[in-house]
């Protein structure tokens, strides 16, 4: 039977939906799912598409935004709210899709979805920004696309806690009744019911992910690489909230070297090296240019920086990067998909035909979704993690742990039984959560890389991983 699927002209260059299909495809070749079962995990169960007006200066303006479900094999389905001046239905779709595998890979028990709003967050005031937002939440809310249960939202490209306190305040407000409305959204502000050490976690889990695998001589050396951490060049493109943290942590933590830094209106070069909050600090007061830094060399060729010399590459910024017109020109060993979808399919292909090293987005971005996850739990358990009263800690921490395994129907891990009886600190309880969370999903990775004989390729290793948890959830349970 012939194909019906809408990526199928090989003339057209794939979507960013077609290149995490195609993806995930060599997985399900491996795996030998049956196509009806791949075609079901593959589909975007559904989507909405929301237009409406917002008085901005006196005038009526009208936004488009969506809100996709990937999956809900698990629920809620949970993802990101994207706010940027080129979202699209099929950028949204594509996001939920690699949460799903994302939250497969490292067992976080949440189905996929992803929003986004087509609008230059740089263009609205703080007031403007809370208007549009608090009537976008209220649309998603009347239409069923967002609920404590059902679909949590977080932070992406363009948002973070304000927006999320907003979303938490209108959604309370909408439904009052509901006892559990803190849980509605997470990436909140600490002070609003969000967890310590959320803004920080996708950067912190590229970070633990690169240990992990540096940890291991024989891939380090498989990767053309050798040594530690310490004395490697890394170029980073993107010091957003994902890429500021990870090489922020990589050169206090790590004493790691960043070269260069690439930016929306250029790069910055340095062989000694880039200090990274002084790089942040002088964004902070340049309207986000890198431009003018003094310690470093600048160029306008943003794109140029991506082929530059050095260790490790991390894209930490958009999808689509590293593309067939650039692939064969990267000279990094080892690429760190901090962002989501930064190589495409047909440059998958050529870097790993070059011997390059590619450690996938679904791995090494899953520590954002991982502590939403903490987030979410802590929420619905009306409680506060971390340390009271000593004497109180072994009980409380029983009563929490009984409490959080009733409501959300999973088994609490064993580091967290470990942490929450003997009254962690929160921030302590999040990092080694996170730590734990990453070792894990490297190994299970990993196994299936040397079980199936992939070489260097870490990303179907990843696909492997997810598509046989979700595959088996599917089929234990049939199709309703
Ligand atoms: N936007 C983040 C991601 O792409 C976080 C999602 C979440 O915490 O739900 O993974």
């Amino acid at each position: 039977m012939p194909a019906r699927n809408k990526h199928k002209n090989n003339n057209q260059p794939l979507s960013f939906s077609g290149n995490v299909n195609r993806m995930a495809d060599r997985a399900f070749g491996i795996l030998a799912i049956e196509p009806g079962v791949a075609e079901s995990i593959k589909a975007c169960n559904s989507v909405l598409q929301v237009r409406f007006p917002v008085n901005i200066r006196g005038r009526l303006e009208v936004f488009t935004g969506w809100r996709a479900v990937h999956s809900t094999h698990r629920l809620p389905a949970k993802g990101g709210m994207r706010y940027a001046a080129v979202v699209d239905q099929d950028e949204i779709e594509a996001l939920a899709a690699l949460m799903t595998y994302k939250c497969a890979l490292v067992d976080v028990p949440f189905g996929g979805s992803k929003g986004g709003l087509c609008l230059d967050p740089g263009l609205y005031d703080r007031h403007e920004l809370q208007l549009i937002t608090r009537r976008f939440t209220r649309e998603l809310v009347r239409k069923g696309f967002l609920n404590p249960a059902t679909n949590v939202p977080a932070p992406d490209v363009g948002t973070g806690e304000r927006e999320m306190a907003w979303i938490a305040d209108t959604y309370k407000h909408l439904e009052p009744d509901n006892i559990n409305y803190l849980a509605c959204v997470t990436g909140k502000p600490v002070h609003h019911g969000g967890i310590r050490g959320r803004v920080e976690a996708t950067g912190r889990g590229v970070v633990y992910a690169m240990r992990e695998f540096f940890r291991n001589p024989a891939t380090v050396k498989a990767a053309g690489l050798s040594g530690g951490l310490g004395d490697k060049r890394i170029v980073i493109q993107g010091l957003g909230n994902v890429g500021y943290h990870a090489a922020r942590l990589l050169q206090e933590e790590d004493n790691a070297r960043i070269t260069a830094i690439i930016e929306r209106d250029g790069v910055l070069m340095n062989d000694a090296g880039i200090n990274i909050e002084r790089v942040h600090q002088h964004m902070h007061e340049n309207s986000g240019c890198v431009q003018g830094y003094p310690d470093a060399t600048f160029s306008d060729n943003g794109a140029a920086g991506l082929e530059l010399q050095c260790d490790i590459l991390i894209p930490a910024a958009l999808e689509a990067q590293i593309t067939a017109a650039n692939a064969a020109r990267i000279k990094a060993s080892l690429i760190v998909e901090a962002a989501n979808g930064p190589v495409t399919f047909e440059a998958d292909a050529i870097l790993r035909n070059n011997g390059v090293t590619v450690l996938p987005d679904a791995y090494v971005n899953a520590g954002g979704v991982t502590v939403s996850y903490f987030e979410w739990i802590r929420n619905l358990g009306h409680i506060r993690f971390g340390r009271m009263e000593r004497r109180f800690d072994e009980l409380r921490g029983q009563h929490m742990i009984s409490a959080l395994e009733s409501l959300t129907g999973q088994q609490v891990p064993e580091w967290m039984v470990r942490e929450i009886t003997h009254g962690a600190d929160e921030l302590d309880l999040v990092r080694s959560g996170l730590d734990d969370t990453m070792r894990l999903g490297y190994q299970e990775m990993q196994q299936a890389l040397e079980e199936h004989e992939l070489g260097n390729d870490y990303r179907t290793a990843a696909y492997v991983v997810a598509i046989s948890k979700i595959a088996r959830s599917y089929l234990d349970i049939g199709v309703y």
